[in-house]
This record gives structure tokens, C-alpha cells and sequence, in this order.
């Protein structure tokens, strides 16, 4: 395999060893603690497991780490008020809701109401808004999209004159990478279900991102030799060799992939570990702006 490996666990592990050590001098200064609420609506267990990592990755840091539970019948106004006390509540730094919300209830209002200086999940209209437009700087940056520009850089992988390629134009995901790329001086273009000759299009690319959320969907011969291409998909695929029936895959066709490009991420333990990791980071600098630190 002649791409270089991107460590995305060993360098979430840097990322979340720097968090720990700003919250310890953070807590010296201030006698505070940088806290982190989860908001937690209905039983889905993938987002029990996602909120109850969180919370043990906030408190390995040192930070604290508050999870509220509404049952799957909570209503719009029952979320809505959650939010609205911990909007208010000077004790806590950072709140995330934990999405999908259960059906009927309406994530953008939700979203929506977090105080933009609270929200370190990066999803608010305004923090999005400003990260498109130039010369503005948003308060917090998406988790997961902050994640794959941090696994380039700390790879030394230039992006400044690169041509960029995103595959994927989701609100959480391809749109925010691709500001991110293009704010570092990339020339992106993004592509989506709708876009000719997708594989001439990665073709051109120095630095691919996949995040469209089917398995192995990118080919080996798309890449460009040398290309940097970062996997951020996450698909569970049957595989009868293993105990558990299944494994995980991302968008990118790992082995052929791996044969042209430069530098790739593998799935799991790329992108994935990142999104915890920027989320600490996300509540550190939420804390330093609430205690004029920033
Ligand atoms: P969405 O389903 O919201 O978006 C998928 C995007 O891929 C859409 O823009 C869609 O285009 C595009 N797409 C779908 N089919 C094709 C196709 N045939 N050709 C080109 N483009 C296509 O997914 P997300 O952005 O939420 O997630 C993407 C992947 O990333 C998933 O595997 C998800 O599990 C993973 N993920 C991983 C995270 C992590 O590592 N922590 C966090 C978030 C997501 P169109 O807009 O035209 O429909």
C-alpha cells in the first residue's frame, strides 16, 4: 500500500491531550469547570451510545459533562424550554442535541435557539453563515468537518493552492468541509447525486473528501496519484467472517484506493475518533469566550 496511513485515532488522541491540558489550566485560573450538556430525546441507541461517549470523553478531559433525558414523547415546547434553561444556566459552557430528534419534532427550531455562544456542535444558522462568508469568523466549527481540515493539517498536507474535491453537500458534513477548504485557500468544487462525470471530477483532485454515505461508492481509479483523500463516511456492511455478522466501511474503496493515493484515512479509526475530539476543543473555546478568556 503505497499511501501514507492518516492516524485519525492517534492524532484525535493529540487533539483531546491538548483540550485536557487548556481545561486544567483553565480550572486553575478560574476555579470553574468547562462543562459540556447533552441533550438526549428518545431511545435511539446509536445516539445513547454517541451521548454516553461524549460524556466519558468529556471527563477524561477534566471537563464536566451533564446528560438530560426526555423521553421519546417530549414535545417541541418540552425541548425548546430544556434548551432555554441551559441557554441561562452559567454553569454550562457547551450544549449539543443529540440529532435525529424522535419524528414530529422540529430540529431547525431547536437548533435554532442554542445560544451562539454555547453551541459547540456548530450547527446554528449564524455560525454556519459566517463560516461561508469571508472575512468572518464563526464561533465554533462543525465537529466533524473541523475534524478532517486538523487530520490534513496535522499531516502536513498543504491545502493552499490544492484542488479540493467534496463528495457530498449535506448541511453537516460537505456543505461546512468545503467553506473550511476553501477558507484555506483550496479551489473547491462540490459534488453531489446530481453531478456529471463524478470520477473525472475526483480525478482532478489533490485532497478528496467522501462523505456521501455509501459504502466503498469511490473507486481506486478515481483517485490521482498522490492525492490526499479523507473517508468520512461510516457504513455497516454484512460480513459473515465476522462474529458480529457485519463490519464498517466508508465511502472510498479502501484497498484500491490506498494503491494510488498519497495519503488516505482508514474507516473505522480516521475521521471518526475527530468528532469527539473537536468537540472538546469546541468546549474549551466556549468556556474562554463565556469568561472573556478567548
Ligand atoms: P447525507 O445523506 O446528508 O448526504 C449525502 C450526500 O451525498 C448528499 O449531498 C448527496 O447528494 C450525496 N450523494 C448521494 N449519492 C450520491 C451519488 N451517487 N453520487 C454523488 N453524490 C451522492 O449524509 P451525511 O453528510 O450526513 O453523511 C455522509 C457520510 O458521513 C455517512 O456515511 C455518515 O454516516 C458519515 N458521517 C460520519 C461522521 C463522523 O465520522 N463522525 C459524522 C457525520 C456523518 P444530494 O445532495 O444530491 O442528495
Amino acid at each position: 500500500m503505497p499511501a501514507k496511513l492518516i492516524d485519525g485515532k492517534a492524532i484525535a488522541e493529540a487533539v483531546r491531550r491538548e483540550a485536557a491540558e487548556e481545561t486544567a489550566a483553565l480550572v486553575a485560573k478560574t476555579g470553574m469547570t468547562p462543562t459540556l450538556a447533552a441533550v438526549l430525546v428518545g431511545d435511539n441507541p446509536a445516539s445513547q451510545t454517541y451521548v454516553s461517549s461524549k460524556g466519558r470523553a468529556c471527563e477524561e478531559a477534566g471537563m464536566g459533562s451533564i446528560t438530560h433525558r426526555l423521553p421519546a414523547t417530549a414535545t417541541q415546547t418540552e425541548v425548546e424550554d430544556l434548551v432555554r434553561q441551559l441557554n441561562a444556566d452559567p454553569n454550562v459552557n457547551g450544549i449539543l442535541v443529540q440529532l435525529p430528534l424522535p419524528k414530529g419534532l422540529n430540529e431547525q427550531a431547536v437548533l435554532d435557539l442554542i445560544s451562539l455562544n454555547k453551541d459547540v456542535d456548530g450547527f446554528h444558522p449564524m455560525n454556519i453563515g459566517q463560516l461561508v462568508m469571508k472575512g468572518r469568523i464563526p464561533q465554533f466549527i462543525p465537529c466533524t468537518p473541523n475534524g478532517c481540515i486538523e487530520l490534513l493539517v496535522r499531516s502536513g498536507i498543504a491545502i493552499a493552492g490544492a484542488d479540493a474535491v467534496v463528495v457530498g453537500r449535506s448541511n453537516i458534513v460537505g456543505i461546512p468541509v468545503a467553506a473550511l477548504l476553501n477558507n484555506a485557500d483550496a479551489t473547491v468544487t462540490i459534488c453531489h447525486s446530481k453531478t456529471r462525470d463524478l470520477p473525472d471530477k475526483v480525478r482532478q483532485a489533490d485532497i478528496v473528501v467522501a462523505a456521501i454515505g455509501r459504502p466503498e461508492f469511490v473507486k481506486g481509479a478515481w483517485i490521482k496519484p498522490g492525492a490526499a483523500v479523507i473517508d468520512v463516511g461510516i457504513n455497516r456492511i454484512a460480513d459473515p467472517s465476522r462474529k458480529s455478522g457485519a463490519r464498517l466501511v466508508g465511502d472510498v474503496a479502501f484497498g484500491e484506493a490506498a494503491e494510488v493515493a498519497g495519503y488516505i484515512t482508514p474507516v473505522p479509526g480516521g475521521v471518526g475518533p475527530m468528532t469527539i475530539a473537536m468537540l472538546l476543543t469546541n468546549t474549551v473555546r466556549a468556556f474562554k469566550i463565556q469568561h472573556g478568556l478567548a
